[in-house]
């Protein structure tokens, strides 16, 4: 098992784009175990390859349920619908979380490890993190989208935001 360095903060490769990924071999398939490695001992719920400094077009996430943990390679939003506006934290943006609008619903194209393309629906949470890592891939962050937060008496709780 072999853990990554998360880039944080002002790290300029955070802003960069990532390159499609075009070889499926070992090297791939390592990289992706260490990213799920990294997430998990991280307890993040997301990763994307630019937050260990890899320009590739590779996410990890894993949603703290029986399902385990997912890699997807070139993933692109085929479609997208409905709105939701939920906390996101970042493991690459230290102390800070903020209010986002994501889609409710999306359908995400992609490849696994072997290079077959799949197709993936999800809503809710699983929508969320998959927009927050798409972004990763583009070299935005959570903080370009952080809409005001409501009036503090409508929510007086402490948000919890998962890190993605
Ligand atoms: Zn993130």
């Amino acid at each position: 098992m072999a853990l990554l360095t998360i880039r944080k903060d002002e790290d300029p490769i955070l802003r960069k784009v990532s390159r499609p990924v075009e070889k499926f071999d070992e090297k791939l398939s390592q990289l992706a175990q260490d990213m799920i490695d990294t997430m998990l001992s991280n307890e993040g719920v997301g990763l994307a390859g630019v937050q260990v400094g890899k320009l590739w077009r590779i996410i990890t996430y894993d949603q703290h349920n029986e399902e385990g943990s997912f890699v997807m390679i070139n993933p692109v939003i085929k479609q997208a619908s409905g709105s939701c506006k939920d906390y996101e934290a970042c493991l690459s943006v230290t102390e800070t979380y903020g209010l986002v609008e994501r889609p409710s619903e999306i359908t995400v194209a992609y490849q696994d490890l072997d290079g077959n393309h799949q197709e993936l629906t999800a809503d809710e949470n699983l929508s969320r993190i998959l927009c927050h890592e798409i972004d990763h891939l583009d070299g935005v962050l959570f903080i370009d989208k952080m809409i005001p937060e409501p009036d503090e008496d409508e929510d007086p709780e402490e948000p919890i935001a998962e890190e993605a």
